[in-house]
């Protein structure tokens, strides 16, 4: 089956170039590509390798070579002058999120370099995708040690993986793409500068388009390659189109009036260091080559920085994306054009192969901010809460809940967790081969063998049993899903307001110890999953802060939602080990056996193993102990509702220690 064309994509004018300028260009680091769900952005990125030139590699090579310059330290090299080679068509490379280590930088079979001194390395993703595309999608959610791999193969065009002193290197130059849905939280500021450009795409509101962009799915899920057929001849003209710019890109000139514009330009956005200008300058370049001329003009440095400069501005998280058109016309403009006439040409250049050129021209203006933008949350950076309805009271400090046991999760700061670094605690045979070998223990293990082995020389006779591995403890992240009461039974504003504060306390400590986090509530006729688990706790915040109270009170549904929640999320992430806090005073009444049934719930849940904890949220004068009833039920500590609060705890502590 046809992939979707890359030239059957509507709209998303902006998305188009950059991904062409990357392709024509390299060296100007990839694209990061922005925007909600359900946008085309993945279809679009996938799409591109079938617009790029084959590559032409040494035969038998598992790492690409160029037959005209072999990486010398290939571990399938040394490869002879005029080796076999052949064409191969440009790769796409996607990386998953949740990708082992062994499975991005390769696996090095420690068993074989210690008993056999052979280095039997087994190549990764990223020597997949030497001299093509990298692809990971939701890059924003992929784990930290990978960002570190990803930046350092990044930075230094060559992948490194070093076992205990054996170590194995070959090059990795790709452009990295990345999409992500920003609601589902933030990249890493270091990463985000590893992208070369950035684009946000949103669906079209044009309803012309919506309907364009329905009728051409539907005709290509009904006869894919009839579809594909039909847009052979875009497809091929845009090939040719990019090579074209290929070639033409190094002749292309920067004068010094030109870069005086680019460093004036990214001047006047406060970009740090000088990362920016590069990028720019290349992107620019490349610009050129796609209009086909050989010499950069302003429209070139405008369009690179409408593309290279959003993500590199100092700015909050709650900005609208983009950059001011106005600022950028201002700072082309104090510097005079190199050879070109007045900067008011058309925005989007050379967009061939694009039946219908009707996307939002780059930087428009008027692109409305992500739906949360505006449900800011009162996070201890931006002042006092916003008391709309019932809204949080500033949160403080919370106390720390953990899972119970070890687990072996994401790096994080909430449980305790076998990890692949920290501390080592003590050393396990071969098996999982996912920690590094401790070289001592295996020593010690191979010892008592020397003789019955035969050995002769100097050196240790080990066998593939004899190593041993480092078992290290540290932390983990958690999913912490929480389960709200938001009906009547939670009484007065007041309450709420201290319901809030407390979730939202939490949600923050969530954030510092890079945790997943949940909402569920439950409230009048059942219970919706507010939130699903994502690392945006701006996200959750803001549900948190919209969310409507009152009526009656159907504790047990809230709870089998919740049971169900995290049965799908133990199926889509299974080492994030979960922490369930149940807000509720325990009551329940939907329906004459509503207690029941929340207790029955309650033992489900226990039965799945999750730690839980009852915030209890029962006040006044006649308490009924519903809270404590529960948290029995689920097998877990119930804290009152004023105890959340680090400080009350130390008291505590105080107290008991009087
Ligand atoms: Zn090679």
């Amino acid at each position: 089956m046809r992939p979707y064309p890359f030239t059957a994509v509507v709209g998303m004018a902006e998305l188009r170039l950059a991904l062409v300028l990357s392709a024509i260009s390299p060296a100007i680091g990839g694209v990061l590509v922005r925007g909600e769900k359900g946008t085309a952005k993945s279809t679009m990125v996938r799409a591109l390798a079938g617009l790029l030139p084959g590559v032409d590699v040494v035969e038998g090579c598992r790492f690409s070579c160029d037959p005209a310059a072999p990486d010398p330290a290939c571990p399938d090299g040394p490869h002879a002058e005029g080796a076999a080679a052949h064409r191969r068509p440009a790769r796409l490379v996607e990386l998953p999120v949740g990708a082992a280590e062994d499975r991005v930088v390769g696996s090095l079979d420690l068993e074989r370099a210690l008993s056999e001194g052979v280095t039997d390395y087994q190549p990764g993703l990223l020597a997949g995708a030497h001299r093509g595309l990298l692809y990971v999608d939701e890059v924003n959610l992929l784990h930290d040690h990978l960002v570190d791999t990803l930046l350092d193969a990044a930075a230094m065009g060559r992948v490194t993986v070093e076992r205990e002193g054996v170590s194995v290197s070959h090059a990795a130059r790709f452009v990295l793409i990345g999409t992500m849905n920003p609601e589902e939280g933030e990249l890493r500021p270091q990463l985000l500068d590893r992208f070369g450009l950035t684009v946000e795409v949103a669906s079209s509101r044009d309803a012309a388009q919506r309907v364009e962009v329905v009728r051409r799915r539907l005709a290509y899920e009904a006869a894919p390659d009839d579809f594909a057929e039909g847009y052979a001849d875009a497809e091929a003209a845009l090939a040719a189109d990019i090579a074209a710019a290929q070639r033409l890109v190094p002749s292309v000139t920067l004068s010094d009036d030109a870069l005086l514009q680019i460093a004036q330009v990214c001047a006047a956005f406060e970009v740090d260091g000088m990362r920016a200008d590069i990028v720019t300058a290349r992107t620019a370049a490349a610009h050129a080559a796609w209009c086909g001329r050989d010499t950069v003009t302003t429209e070139d440095i405008r369009v690179a920085a409408r593309l290279a400069l959003p993500h590199r501005r100092r700015r909050n998280p709650f900005d609208a994306p983009g950059i001011d058109e106005e600022q950028l016309e201002q700072s082309l403009r104090d510097t005079e054009p190199p050879e070109q006439g007045p900067p008011d040409g058309p925005d989007d250049p050379g967009d061939p192969g694009d039946p219908d050129d009707d996307g939002p021209g780059p930087g428009s203006g008027g692109e409305p901010e992500p739906s949360d933008a505006d449900g800011q949350p009162a996070n201890g950076q931006g002042g006092s809460a916003g008391e709309r309805q019932v809204g949080a009271g500033s949160p403080y400090r919370a106390r720390l809940f953990t899972v119970d046991g070890t687990g072996s999760g994401a790096h994080g700061r909430r449980s305790r967790a076998v990890t692949d670094s920290g501390r080592t605690v003590g050393v396990r045979p071969a098996g999982v081969r996912d920690g590094g070998a401790h070289l001592l223990a295996t020593v010690r293990a191979a010892a008592p063998h020397q003789r019955s082995r035969g050995r002769s020389g100097p050196g240790l006779v080990v066998r593939p049993h004899d190593v041993r591995y480092a078992v290290r403890e540290g932390k983990e992240g958690n999913l912490v899903l929480f389960c709200v009461d938001a009906s009547g039974s939670m009484g007065a504003r007041s309450r709420m307001r201290e319901v809030k504060s407390a979730v939202l306390s939490l949600l923050l400590d969530a954030y510092q110890r890079r945790d997943k986090v949940g909402l569920v509530t439950f409230r009048a006729m059942g219970a919706e999953v507010a939130l699903p688990p994502t690392v945006s706790v701006d996200a959750a915040a803001s549900r948190l802060e919209a969310l409507p109270t009152g009526g009656r009170t159907p504790l047990a549904e809230g709870l089998l939602r919740a049971a169900e929640v995290l049965r799908v999320e133990a199926l889509r992430d299974p080492r994030r080990r979960p922490l369930l806090v149940v807000v509720t005073d325990g009551r329940a009444t939907s329906g004459p056996d509503a207690v029941a049934r929340a207790h029955a719930a309650a033992d489900l849940l226990a039965g799945t193993g999750v730690t839980s904890v009852v915030l209890d949220c029962e006040s006044g004068r006649m308490r009924l102990g519903l809270g404590a009833e529960l948290a029995a039920h689920l097998g877990g500590e119930r804290v009152a509702l004023g105890d959340v609060a680090a400080e009350t705890l130390t008291r505590e502590v105080k107290r008991r220690a009087a």
